[in-house]
Parts: C-alpha cells; structure tokens; sequence
C-alpha cells in the first residue's frame, strides 16, 4: 500500500491498492477504510488539525484493521504473479486445465479414475514435471500466507 495520509489529505480504497484479487475482494476494504478516514475526519475537524500527525490516527486504524492485516498476508501475489512462474501460470497451465476439464467432464467411455490419471499428467507436464509443481504450489501457498 501506499502512504495513505499526508497534511490534508487521506486516500482510501482502489485509490489506495487496497484490493485482495486473490479472493476478488475490494468492495469491503474500500467501505472499511471509508469510515475509518470519516472517523478520523471528524476528529480533525473537532480540533481543527489536518497536518498528518492528526491523521495518523486512520494510519493507525487501517493497520488494526481486517484491511492491513489480509493484504499483508497476499503481499506476496505480486511477486508470484509478476515472476518467472508467470510463463506456466499465464502461459501453459490455463490451456492445459481448459483442456483437461472439457476432457475430464466429457463422456466418451473413457473410466473417471483413467481421465483423473489424464488430467494429473497434463498439469504436471505443464508446469515442467512433479518437482516443478511442487515448487509451484509451494510459492503459491508462501504467496499468499505471509
Ligand atoms: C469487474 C470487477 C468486479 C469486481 N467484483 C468485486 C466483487 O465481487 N466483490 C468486491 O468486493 N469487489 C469487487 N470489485 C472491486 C470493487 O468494485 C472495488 O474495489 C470498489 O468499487 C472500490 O471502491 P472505491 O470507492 O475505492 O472506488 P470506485 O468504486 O472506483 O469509486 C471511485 C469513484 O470516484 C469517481 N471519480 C474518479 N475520479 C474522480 C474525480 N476526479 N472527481 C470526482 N469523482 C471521481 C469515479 O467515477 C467513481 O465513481 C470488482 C471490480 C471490478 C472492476
């Protein structure tokens, strides 16, 4: 996130990088962090100071909050995203997962357990053989538990 208040100013939602795209979230951070710069803006107003020592306050709130708290645990889907995993993720794997699952979901006679057996290889063979899916899943996990 950026600074998020200045002498007279504070910024709230989008304006401020507070969207989870993981769970597709932004609607609650923005209402959240609304009122919280509201809260503090009344205080400001009551004491007739809007120099960033006063509004350190919605600082101060944003960081008790559910908002700093999830995005510091996302904080690392921009690495991920923006990373050399980006080639399998952006680049192999959405059309070999399409592809599988129009498979795995047709019927054609082909066993369930057989076409499991299909859909595991394809996204393994994806994402460079089982060692580099590990190593895939496990960036992932750490992406999005810091
Ligand atoms: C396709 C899509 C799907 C989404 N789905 C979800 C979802 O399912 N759940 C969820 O929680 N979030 C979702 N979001 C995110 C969510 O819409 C945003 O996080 C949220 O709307 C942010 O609210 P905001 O008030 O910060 O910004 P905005 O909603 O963008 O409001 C900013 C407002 O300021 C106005 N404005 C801009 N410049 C000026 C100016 N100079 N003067 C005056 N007014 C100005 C704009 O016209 C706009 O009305 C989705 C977003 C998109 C794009």
């Amino acid at each position: 996130m950026p600074a998020l208040a200045g002498n007279g100013w504070m910024i709230c939602g989008d304006a401020a990088q507070m969207v989870n795209a993981v769970n597709g979230e932004g609607t609650n951070l923005a209402i959240l962090s609304g009122r919280l710069a509201g809260e503090t803006a009344i205080l400001a107003h009551a004491r007739g100071d809007y120099s960033l020592g006063m509004l350190e306050h919605y600082n101060e709130g944003i960081r008790a909050s559910i908002i700093y708290k999830d995005l510091k645990k996302y904080s690392g889907i921009h690495g991920l995203l923006s990373g050399p995993e980006r080639r399998v993720l952006f680049g192999k794997l959405p059309g070999v997962l399409n592809e599988a699952v129009s498979q795995y979901m047709s019927v054609d006679g082909t066993p369930k357990r057989d076409k499991q057996k299909q859909l595991i290889k394809q996204v393994r063979d994806a994402a460079g053989g089982n060692v580099e899916l590990l190593r895939l899943g496990l960036k992932g996990w750490r992406a999005i538990n810091r």
